[in-house]
């Protein structure tokens, strides 16, 4: 799927700020924060077009939000659009990665009586693979 699908998809107009926000995601090999998108994010848009795009992406849920603590908040395609199940996402403590665990389905919680869930997040916290490899390397 292509930026422009997933736009047409939501029923939102194709803009090359729009676009280029879900393909840097879309490529990444894990989470990036607001401040990573914008700086890769090619072409010269301002902060209020940035901003407002960004925004759009957010409210119809093409990123989803990890939020690792109230400094670390990254973004990543949300699951409508993969097509994948809800998933657990990893912390790593050493190199600060955020990834989803796209073969990681959160489970479902049996909760007191009287409460109903809307959504679930998990969030992992270790070490990811390429910090273990490294290891192995030294
Ligand atoms: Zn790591
Ligand atoms: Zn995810």
């Amino acid at each position: 799927m292509k930026a422009n699908d997933i736009l047409n998809i939501h029923n939102l107009k194709r803009t090359s700020c729009r676009e280029g926000i879900i393909e840097i995601v879309m490529i990444a090999k894990q989470a990036l924060s607001e401040n990573e998108i914008r700086e890769r994010l090619a072409g010269n848009y301002d902060r209020s077009t940035f901003y407002r795009s960004f925004k759009t992406l957010e409210e119809h849920k093409i990123l989803h939000k990890i939020i690792v603590d109230n400094q670390l908040v990254k973004y990543a395609l949300d699951n409508t659009v993969t097509h994948k199940v809800e998933h657990a996402h990893f912390y790593c403590n050493e190199c600060n990665a955020v990834q989803c665990m796209n073969d990681v389905p959160v489970q479902k919680y049996q909760l007191p009586d009287g409460y109903s869930d809307i959504e679930t997040e998990v969030l992992i916290k270790g070490r990811c693979a390429n910090c273990k490899n490294q290891e192995n390397i030294d």
